[in-house]
């Protein structure tokens, strides 16, 4: 029946935990994820770490196997895409035309690269790595690749420059601001990989962007805005991502720096969630709406968004937590910073292991831990109990900060 049927559009990490969510909570309506990428449903963190390096096993990649959505009668529609809402019929329309009705909608559009302007960027040539199809393209090219001009000194920038790095690949990384993952890091985070980097022999560039990229039969050349010309066999695109929006922007429904939604998760039309990449949401944490790029968010709306249909409604207010792996630079970040956050440390970068506390009027908002996984999990815990932890507690020994937890 249409009523009790949801449609999940989008087979990423949050589509998928939605489905699997949906059935752990007894939903017995059917469950049918449309997903436009070909494969099987995929974590995409292995892809900028282990996939490569391990030489493209799918097993590692995949969320589950065929048979699992089979057991749970969860319909895969895959390599399929959804062009359109109808909300007043409550329905959806295919690329095929194929018309399916919705008892609810759920938005699990995800994110797309985004794509610069630059001469020479629109070639077919220039790598990425968003999906498991640039994952395979990039590991079949890299015995042909001597040097690699990466744009975009962010998370997934800089896993790659380390990927690349450990195959002996020369690397560029151009980064438009003035210093790494600038938007989402401390400064001490920030300098720490800055160093690690350069030690590893990743030639960064600050404050310069990419004026054109031209090919010959050798590779190509990048001009940088400040007149530098670089060398390279390839460029891998990796500045940033926006959110799928249109499909819900074409339905009426508000979208602002994504889909916008309330605190449980549902846009204006009470028949239809938007969740993880795509979805713009009030943050209990941030005190304003955000829009997070990562799997614990994708997976908790998912969660929070199933109890909601299977009749147990709650404000979604997870604590985000986020991770990075660069080269053995484990990072770990709890809890949701902002510029201009007193940054207090935990320890010596010396050491390579150490703690970034970050306080926001006295109270710790966010820790961001380097090979320091004791501490991300202790203050991931603080932060989402709600124990306050003041900037003296910062450095207090671990005892004192498990005592905290403890009374809490
Ligand atoms: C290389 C890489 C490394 C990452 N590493 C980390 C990490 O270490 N830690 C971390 O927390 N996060 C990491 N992330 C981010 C994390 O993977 C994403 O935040 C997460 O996948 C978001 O899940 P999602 O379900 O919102 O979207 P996605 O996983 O992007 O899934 C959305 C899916 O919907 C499909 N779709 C869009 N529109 C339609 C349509 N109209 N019809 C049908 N299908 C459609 C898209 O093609 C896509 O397959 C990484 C991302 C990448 C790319």
């Amino acid at each position: 029946m249409a009523s009790d049927r949801v449609v999940i559009v989008g087979a990423g990490q949050g589509g998928v935990e939605a489905a699997i969510s949906l059935r752990q909570k007894h939903f017995d309506g059917e469950i049918v994820v449309v997903g436009d990428e070909p494969d099987l449903p995929y974590q995409r963190p292995p892809l900028s770490k282990d996939f490569i390096k391990g030489g493209g096993q799918l097993r590692g990649v995949q969320l589950r196997d065929g048979s699992f959505f089979a057991e749970r009668k969860i319909e895969l529609l895959l390599g399929r895409s959804v062009t359109a809402i109808d909300r007043a019929s409550k329905s959806v329309r295919f690329e095929n035309g194929e018309v399916m009705s919705y008892g609810h909608l759920v938005l699990a559009t995800g994110s797309r690269n985004r794509k610069l302007r630059a001469p020479g960027l629109d070639n077919p040539a220039v790598l990425e790595l968003r999906t498991l199809q640039h994952a395979i393209r990039l590991m079949e090219r890299l015995p042909s690749l001597g040097k690699v001009v990466v744009i975009g000194g962010g998370f997934i920038g800089l896993e790659v420059a380390s990927l690349l790095r450990a195959q002996n690949v020369e690397v560029d990384v151009i980064e438009a601001a003035g210093r790494l993952m600038g938007r989402v890091v401390s400064h001490a985070t920030s300098d720490y990989f800055r160093a690690f980097h350069l030690q590893h022999g990743v030639r960064l560039h600050f404050g310069v962007t990419v004026e054109s990229v031209e090919y010959d039969s050798e590779g190509c050349t990048v001009l940088l805005s400040d007149g530098r010309p670089l060398r390279a066999d390839a460029v891998l695109l990796a500045a940033g991502v926006v959110p799928n929006v249109e499909l819900a922007a074409e339905a009426g429904l508000h979208v602002e720096n994504g889909i916008v939604v309330d605190e449980r998760l549902l846009t204006e039309d009470a028949a239809i969630s938007a969740l993880g990449d795509c979805a713009s949401y009030p943050s209990v944490q941030a005190g304003c709406m955000v829009r997070l790029e990562s799997v614990q968010n994708a997976v908790d709306h998912a969660r929070t968004i199933a109890e909601r249909l299977t009749g147990d409604a709650k404000r979604y207010d997870s604590l985000p937590w986020f991770w990075s792996y660069q080269g053995d630079a484990r990072l770990q970040i709890a809890g949701l910073a902002a510029p201009g956050d007193q940054e207090i440390l935990r320890g010596d970068p010396e050491s390579r292991k150490f703690s970034v506390f970050l306080f926001r009027d006295g109270r710790a908002v966010a820790t961001e831990s380097i090979n320091d996984p004791g501490i991300h999990m202790l203050t991931r815990r603080l932060l989402s109990a709600g124990v306050e932890i003041t900037p003296e507690m910062a450095c207090a020994p671990d005892g004192e900060l498990k005592a905290l937890l403890k009374s809490s």
